[in-house]
Parts: structure tokens; sequence; C-alpha cells
């Protein structure tokens, strides 16, 4: 049944709800939150809830800040207790939240409008696009002076089974705390690296995946805390092992029938799949700064480490950017597989999905799938297969995007704005610090 108003202002009362959280992300893709009594319950579904925007990284200037928090009564739920003190102060709720102006608009800089509007873009062309995210995370030991650190706690390797380690029993307990809230999780398991997970949550139409995975790693980060663990979704912790991607799955469905799929097609692949492909591939580098948004996303996008270096697709390799898993009928799909986990999950699907339409658009046919460990080809050999390599750092990520006619059109001007001058800031920054590698390698050599 579809909650209603009043079948959440019902719930809140039975179950003695003591806080409601409206929640929404900044551009970042940082999950913000106002937090409101129960006085306030009414008028928070109501949509009526103000608050000050100015503050939040990208969103307004100080001469409009005040908007509105209106909620998705769809996005309800009752958060599991995470803590034995916690419900002391009775139990919280949450409703995740479209910001719209005073007069009721939407507020073109909320990404959750951003991803609303490619889906109604779909929609107009007559798809709707289904996504399925694997994020990956490493488990870390807190130094002793309680600080992060990249110190892992077990030294297990892929779908390890024995022993059980801290590390396992705090996978299982963030499983059983999202099925609580209504995930549906296909696979839990260990990852490559040591310290590293993956948790696999049913795939779902797009708007509603991006939530899932601002929830997904807001739960993981809190039960990993309550175990005095950090969870991390840095892209590369750790120099020398494999670093945590978010491979998504992406499938567009028309009238109820997997558009993807064609029976008698090469691969069984539809045009609309094809084209769909050729899209990503042509967009790629100009999405990877919204998919990879960290200095840090490119030093996991190097050979070596079952991550992407190279644009091109294939039905079997798993060294392509996009590949295509084996299912077939309801169940084809293409695999994108350079994102990782700390990209914002509106944007980053927002940008996904423009991609992949403007390849159905304009008819994009891929170059052919390359079945070959990409990572072993010569550089004549990628030549000659035209394989280009994705951006090499964020720099160059940013100016790709800022070329991209697609994606500004996507994000629209504010995001894109505030977007970039955020990123070029962060970019400076970094280039500014002397890092310990220049000094190993140069120090006493000059
Ligand atoms: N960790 C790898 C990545 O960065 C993926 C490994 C896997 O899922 N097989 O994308
Ligand atoms: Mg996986
Ligand atoms: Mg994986
Ligand atoms: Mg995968």
């Amino acid at each position: 049944m579809p909650h209603t108003k009043e079948s959440i202002l019902q719930a809140l009362n039975t179950n003695n709800v003591q806080f409601l959280r409206l929640q929404f992300t900044d551009i970042l893709g940082i999950v913000k939150n106002i937090e409101v009594p129960s006085s306030q319950f009414e008028k928070a579904l109501n949509g009526e809830v103000m608050f000050d925007g100015s503050s939040i990284e990208g969103f307004t200037r100080i001469e409009e800040s005040d908007m509105l928090l209106k909620p998705d009564l769809s996005t309800f739920l009752i958060f599991p207790k995470f803590s034995h003190e916690e419900y002391e102060r009775g139990k919280v709720a949450r409703l995740i939240c479209d910001v719209a102006l005073p007069d009721g608009t939407p507020f073109e800089g909320d990404p959750r409008y951003v991803l609303r509007r490619q889906i109604a873009r779909a929609k107009k062309m007559g798809f709707e696009l289904f996504a399925g995210p694997e994020p990956e995370f490493f488990l870390f030991e807190h130094s002793e002076d309680g600080r992060a650190s990249t110190k892992v706690n077990d030294q297990a390797g892929y779908f390890d089974l024995a022993p059980i380690d801290k590390g396992e029993r705090i996978r299982r307990e963030i499983t059983n705390k999202l099925v609580e809230m209504g995930f549906e999780i296909e696979a839990a398991h260990h990852e490559v690296a040591p310290g590293q997970h993956e948790i696999d949550f049913r795939y779902a139409p797009a708007l509603e995946t991006a939530d899932n995975i601002s929830t997904f790693k807001f739960v993981v980060k809190r039960v990993a805390l309550e175990y005095g663990l950090l969870a991390s979704f840095l892209p590369k912790p750790v120099a020398g092992i494999n670093g945590s991607g978010m491979h998504v799955h992406l499938s567009l469905f028309k009238d109820g029938k997997n558009a993807f799929y064609d029976e008698k097609a090469e691969y069984q692949l539809s045009n609309t799949a094809l084209y769909f492909i050729g899209g990503l591939l042509e967009h790629a580098d100009a999405m990877c700064a919204i998919t990879n948004p960290l200095v840090n996303s490119f030093k996991r996008l190097v050979p070596g480490y079952e991550a992407p270096v190279n644009i091109a697709w294939s039905t079997s390799n798993r060294s392509a950017m996009v590949r295509i898993p084996a299912r077939r009928g309801a169940g084809t799909r293409a695999e994108l597989r350079m994102p990782d986990p700390s990209c914002n999950p509106y944007l980053a699907l927002a940008v996904m999905l423009a991609a992949g339409l403007d390849g159905i658009e304009k008819q994009m046919e891929p170059a052919p799938a390359i079945q070959r460990n990409i990572y072993h080809m010569t550089v004549r050999e990628k030549r000659k297969h035209k394989i280009r390599e994705l951006p090499g750092d964020l720099n160059q990520a940013v100016d790709a995007l800022e070329r991209s006619e697609v994606l500004t059109e996507c994000l629209g001007q504010h995001v894109m704005e505030h977007f970039v001058e955020a990123k070029r800031q962060e970019w400076r920054e970094y280039s500014a610090v002397v890092h310990q590698w220049e000094l190993d390698t140069y120090l006493s050599n000059y």
C-alpha cells in the first residue's frame, strides 16, 4: 500500500516516533537533514518546513536562501535500533525530500531534481531506467588516539569463508539492519582486498536506487561505528591493493519489457542496448567527473586492480568499462564499471541516463566488443581497436565535463557551475601539496 499523509502520521504515532528527519542531498552527495519533533510532524508532511539553504554546499546565494522541503512519501521509514542507548530518546523516522523554492517550484540545484528531469526525458521516449549498484567499502580500525586509519582487521580475500572475523560479523549486522529497513539484499561477501566488503541490493527504478545508495552508505557507516570500526567508501584508500568501486547494472524497460533484449540479434542485444552502450562510451570521459568525483578516484582507475582504464565494452572481459553480464531475457543489462561509491548517486544516475539516451537518440553504434583482457594490450593494439582511455585525473575529467554539451544540459547550469568550482578548488589544493611519493623519489636525487 502506498503511503499517504494520514498513514504516515498514524505510523509515527503508533510507533512512538519522537523525531522525523527530513533528508536531502547537497551537490557533492553529502546527505543533510533537518530533524523535527512530533509537534511539527504535520507541518513537515505538508511540505511546509523551511530551511536556510545558504550554508549548504553549492545550494544558494544569500539573497535567495529560504527553501522548502517537500517529502517524498514513498521514502518513509522508521530507523531500526542502532545502539542500546539510542531509543531512550525515542524512535527516529525519515523522509527523503525534494527541495523547492518558497513559491513551490523545484530548486534546480537539487540533485534529486536533476535525476527526476532525466527520468522524465526517458519516460517521454517510452523508457524507464532500472539500476542495481554493487557498492564496495573497507572496514578500518581506528588508530589508538581514536582517529581514522587504514589498518584493516582481517586478512581474508574474495568470497573467503573462514574464519569468522570481526568484519564478517559486522557485514552480517549491516545486512540485518538493511533488511529490517526493507532492503532486499541479493549478496554480501568479502571482496578481493583485506578488510574490503561488498553488499548488493536489488535493482529498482533509478530514483529509488539513488535514495537506496545514500541510505545504504549511512547504515554501513552507522553499524561499523557501533563496533568501533570506520567504514570508508573512499575509492582507493590503500595503494597496491584493489580499490572500492560501485559497478552499476543498467537496463531500460519499455511497455513492461526489457528493451535491451532481442532474441534474434547478435549477443541477443537490441539496437536500443547497443545505442545506449554507444552513448555511455561516447560520454565516458565527461561522465567520469561525476561518477568518479574525487582526486583519489583516479588512483583506483589504474591497470591491474579490476577497475577500468579503457573506454570499451565487452560481453566477457571485466577489464572493459562496460560489461554485459550473461543473463538475457528480462535480466539483460549493461554493467558500468567505472563509478565509485564516493559519487553523488543522483547525479551519477542522471549522467548515465543522459549519456545512454543521447546514444539512443543519435543512434550511436559502439565500436565492436572487445573480448580480450585490455590491460594486456599494447598501445598500438588499443589504437587499432579505437580504444580511448578514461581521464587520468580529476582535472582532466572536469575539463571533459565542461566541454560536454549533453552533460551540461543534464546537470543544468546551477549544478554544473557549483560542481566545477568545487572540483577545481579540490584539484588546486591537492596540487599544491608536496606528497610523500615526491620526497621518496626525488629528495636525495636532486
Ligand atoms: N574492486 C574492483 C573495482 O574497483 C572490483 C572487483 C570486483 O567486483 N570483482 O572496481
Ligand atoms: Mg559484485
Ligand atoms: Mg565487487
Ligand atoms: Mg560487478
